[in-house]
C-alpha cells in the first residue's frame, strides 16, 4: 500500500501544552466567567497591538455588530465595505437595521480601493469597513481621510490581520494593526484558522474611552452597573439598570486563557507565515501560471491566507487536483454581493463590482499555518506546478 500525506487544511491552530495547562488551570480554580483571564487577555492584547483598550467577545461577528453599534450605526445610516470579504462584515450592518454599500476591490491586492470608497461614501455613510484581506493592511491613512470628510467612522475588520503593520508616511513611522491609529476601532477574531485561537472569540481594540464604555454595555444586555450613570436616585446595592438593547456577547475566562497564551506566540506565528509566504512567493516567481496577491508598498502582512490567481477557464480543475493530493484548497471570497441573499434582497447583480469579480474568479488559497512543515510546503509548491503548467 503506498504511504498517503495526510490531509493539509488551508489552516489549523497550533495548541501547545503551555496553552493546555492555562486552561485547564482555569477550570480547576477560577471563575469559568467574567473572572481574571478576560481582562487579563483584553490587557495583553491591547498592549500588543499599542491601543489603549481591548474589549473581548464571544466571536468576531460579534466584534463587528458591536463595534458598528458603538459607532452609531443604525436604521437610516449605511455602511461602506468591501465585497472581497467574509459575509459577517456586511450582515453585522444589517442586523442593526442599517444599510450596506460596497465598493470595489482592487483584483490584484483584493484590498477595497480608496478612489471607489471616495466615489461612494456621503452622507449616509456611518461606518467604513476596509477589511485588511488576507492580512495585508488596507491603505489606512487614505480611507481615514475619505471617511472624515463625509464624518463616518472607521472600523477595520482585522480579523485576517493580527500582527500586520503598514506605514505610516506621516510620521515616518511603522504602525500596528489594531492600535486605530487610523481608525475609531479595530475587529479581530480568535477562530482556530486564525493567527490566535480561542476556539471561538472575538475583540475589539480602541483608543476612546466613550466608545469602550459603549462596547462594554452593548456586550452585557444594554445594563450599566456604573451608579453615576442610574436615572434611580439613591438606589440599594443590587441596582444595575438598562439603557439600550444589548446581547450577552460575552467570552469566558476559558477561551481567555487559551487567547492569552496563545498571544504569547503571536510573533513566532506571523513569522513563521512570513517565511512559509516568501517560500511560496520565490517558488512562484518565474512561473507564468500563478499570480500571488500583490502587495503593496508600505503594507507588511501577517499572511492569514496565501492567495494565488490562476487561469480562471483552469482554476476549478486546479482545485479539485489539490484536493485529490490531499491538499485543501480554498476560495476566499465569493463576493458578499453575489450570495444569493444579496441577490435576493438587496438586488445585487454579476457585474457590479468588477475588480471584486476579476479576483474571485482566478483566486485560489493556498494551505498557509504555523504548524505547516516545510515538506508541505514544497509538496504544495510541486502539485500546483503540475496542475498549472
Ligand atoms: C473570521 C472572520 C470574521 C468573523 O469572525 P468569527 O470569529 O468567525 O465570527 C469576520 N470577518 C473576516 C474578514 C473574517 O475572516
Amino acid at each position: 500500500m503506498s504511504e498517503r500525506a495526510p490531509f493539509l487544511p488551508y489552516g489549523r491552530q497550533d495548541v501547545d501544552e503551555d496553552d493546555v495547562r492555562a486552561v485547564c488551570a482555569v477550570l480547576r480554580s477560577k471563575p469559568l466567567t467574567q473572572g481574571e483571564a478576560v481582562i487579563a487577555f483584553e490587557q495583553a492584547l491591547a498592549t500588543r497591538v499599542g491601543a489603549r483598550f481591548a474589549v473581548a467577545v464571544c466571536n468576531g461577528t460579534a466584534a463587528l455588530h458591536t463595534a458598528y453599534h458603538a459607532a452609531g450605526l443604525r436604521p437610516g445610516r449605511t455602511c461602506l465595505t468591501t465585497p472581497i470579504t467574509f459575509a459577517a462584515t456586511a450582515n453585522a450592518a444589517l442586523l442593526l437595521g442599517a444599510d450596506v454599500e460596497f465598493a470595489d476591490a482592487d483584483a490584484a491586492t483584493a484590498l477595497v480601493d480608496p478612489e471607489a470608497v471616495h466615489r461612494r461614501a456621503g452622507p449616509k455613510t456611518q461606518v467604513v469597513a476596509p477589511v485588511h484581506m488576507a492580512g495585508q493592511p488596507a491603505d489606512l491613512p487614505a480611507l481615514r481621510a475619505i471617511a472624515d470628510d463625509v464624518g463616518a467612522v472607521v472600523v477595520e475588520d482585522a480579523c485576517h490581520a493580527l500582527g500586520a503593520e503598514y506605514f505610516d508616511a506621516a510620521t515616518g513611522e511603522w504602525v500596528q494593526v489594531g492600535s486605530c491609529r487610523h481608525s475609531a476601532m479595530t475587529v479581530f477574531s480568535f477562530h482556530p484558522v486564525k493567527h490566535v485561537a480561542m476556539g471561538e472569540g472575538g475583540a475589539i481594540t480602541t483608543n476612546d474611552p466613550d466608545l469602550r464604555d459603549r462596547l462594554l454595555r452593548f456586550r452585557e444586555h444594554g445594563i450599566t452597573r456604573d451608579p453615576a450613570a442610574f436615572e434611580e436616585r439613591d438606589p440599594g446595592p443590587w441596582h444595575r439598570e438598562m439603557h439600550e438593547l444589548g446581547m450577552n456577547y460575552r467570552v469566558s475566562d476559558i477561551h481567555c486563557a487559551l487567547g492569552l497564551s496563545q498571544l504569547r506566540r503571536l510573533d513566532a506565528f506571523v513569522d513563521r507565515r512570513r517565511a512559509i509566504a516568501a517560500r511560496y512567493d520565490a517558488a512562484f516567481a518565474d512561473h507564468p501560471g500563478v499570480s500571488p496577491l500583490v502587495q503593496r508598498p508600505g503594507a507588511h502582512s501577517s499572511w492569514h491566507l496565501y492567495v494565488v490567481g490562476v487561469d480562471p477557464e483552469r482554476r476549478r480543475a486546479v482545485i479539485e487536483g489539490l484536493h485529490a493530493r490531499g491538499i485543501g484548497a480554498q476560495v476566499h471570497y465569493l463576493p458578499v454581493h453575489l450570495h444569493p441573499w444579496y441577490r435576493k434582497h438587496r438586488g445585487f447583480q454579476p457585474g457590479a463590482f468588477p475588480g471584486a469579480e476579476r479576483y474571485y474568479e482566478s483566486a485560489v488559497t493556498l494551505p498557509l499555518f504555523p504548524a505547516m512543515a516545510d515538506e508541505d510546503v514544497e509538496r504544495v509548491i510541486v502539485a500546483v506546478g503540475e496542475l498549472t503548467a
